[in-house]
């Protein structure tokens, strides 16, 4: 049988006695990781600086070896790293070293501190002998002992770690686990090309459309009108903070709707269609242009689009993504004319060349999935 490796988020519960020891750790971890930072700023400022070194001769440099150094180093001076969990403190030099090789690598910026004033707190611990388990029905975690969660999946495989995290006053543990197994799903057949909208979701090229999740428009008004609220009242005042809290309660909902609705989605297609067509989307620089700004980020397709890639993968489907240079909208699909002209205004064109009527985003989803089939027929037999 095929095995995978799967992250499982589950809510857990803990004390207010726990909540402290955690929060003392995720300071101790903060504190190594900006002390990294701020320790690698400075040789990389001498580095960049200096026109005869290549700044990217740099890399070697953060590895693993030189990071535990630094950690043995920074554990000798600062007493106080004595008390945190030491597997988490070896998980944020490797999730350090991460950010700097991709840093290198060109996919993301330098490496920012870690601020305590985040909503999100988290530390990873790795299962060293069997110590993240379950146990009387509840998480055992090194250093911390029994938590409650609730979750009725059966996790399966083997626990690598464990990300315990704070979101917005909510506690959530993510077992991420090897050797989990999966049986394939069965094949129907049958393929789609899908384009990603705004006033609808996704577009099928079999002429489905999906609407964007209504339910969330009502929650989206409340935050809204709690935002002019807040920016009436006195920053840090009583009335402030139960505003904030109510904000946050709002985010949460509308995060909780949206992974449920994706996820229910994501399954859908790939139990659907043996191989998804998709545009590569620069979210980024759709993002720029202000007036589509708004509801792109909020109907945050990038996670969408992530859960059809990694779904397709566990379950022996196929998702292809089509270049962004690929002109999906200016092709007709079907004599291949490509309307040089074609404003984001225009829904509905007629083909000069063969006289066909095109409603804008079928005919681009159309175009997607052909070229999706030839992308894959190329890597079959070439
Ligand atoms: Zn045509």
């Amino acid at each position: 049988m095929k095995t995978i490796v799967k992250s499982y988020k589950i809510r857990i519960y803990p004390n207010k006695s726990l909540q402290d020891k955690l929060y003392k750790n995720f300071g101790y971890n903060r504190f190594v990781f900006n002390q990294l930072l701020n320790y690698n700023q400075l040789i990389f400022s001498l580095v960049v600086n200096n026109p005869r070194i290549n700044p990217y001769n740099y890399i070697p440099k953060v590895n693993r070896s030189t990071l535990n150094n630094w950690l043995n180093v920074l554990k000798a001076e600062y007493f106080f790293l004595k008390d945190s969990e030491s597997t988490s403190l070896q998980s944020t030099c490797d999730i350090f070293k991460d950010s700097m090789v991709r840093f290198f690598k060109h996919q993301n910026k330098f490496p920012r501190f870690k601020s305590r004033k985040n909503p999100i707190q988290s530390i990873r611990l790795k299962n060293n002998n069997n110590s993240i388990r379950f146990e009387n029905n509840k998480l055992k975690l090194p250093r911390f002992g029994l938590i409650r969660y609730r979750d009725n999946r059966k996790i399966k495989g083997d626990i690598l770690s464990c990300t315990v995290k704070c979101e917005n006053n909510r506690w959530f543990a993510v077992l991420n686990c090897k050797n989990v197994p999966v049986s394939p799903m069965l094949k129907t057949g049958d393929n789609v090309g899908i384009d990603l909208g705004l006033k609808d979701l996704m577009i099928f090229s079999n002429g489905e459309k999906r609407k964007p999740i209504t339910r969330l428009t009502k929650i989206e008004h409340q935050i809204a009108k709690l935002n002019k609220k807040l920016s009436r009242k006195v920053k840090g005042s009583n009335n402030w903070k139960k505003i904030v809290q109510k904000l946050q309660k709002l985010y949460n909902k509308v995060f909780d709707i949206r992974n449920d609705e994706y996820q229910k989605l994501s399954t859908e297609l790939i139990k659907s269609f043996d191989l998804i067509g998709l545009e590569k989307l620069s979210v980024k620089n759709m993002i720029k242009n202000k007036r589509l700004s708004h509801s792109i980020s909020q109907i945050s397709w990038s996670r969408l689009v992530d859960m059809i890639k990694y779904k397709a993968e566990w379950y022996d489907k196929k998702c292809i993504q089509i270049s962004k240079v690929f002109p999906s909208s200016k092709l007709c699909n079907k004599c291949g004319y490509k309307k040089e002209d074609l404003t984001l205004a225009i829904r509905e064109w007629t083909c000069p060349k063969c006289r066909t009527k095109h409603d804008r985003d079928i005919n681009a989803s159309i175009n997607i999935l052909n070229e999706a089939i030839r992308i894959n027929n190329e890597c079959t037999t070439g």
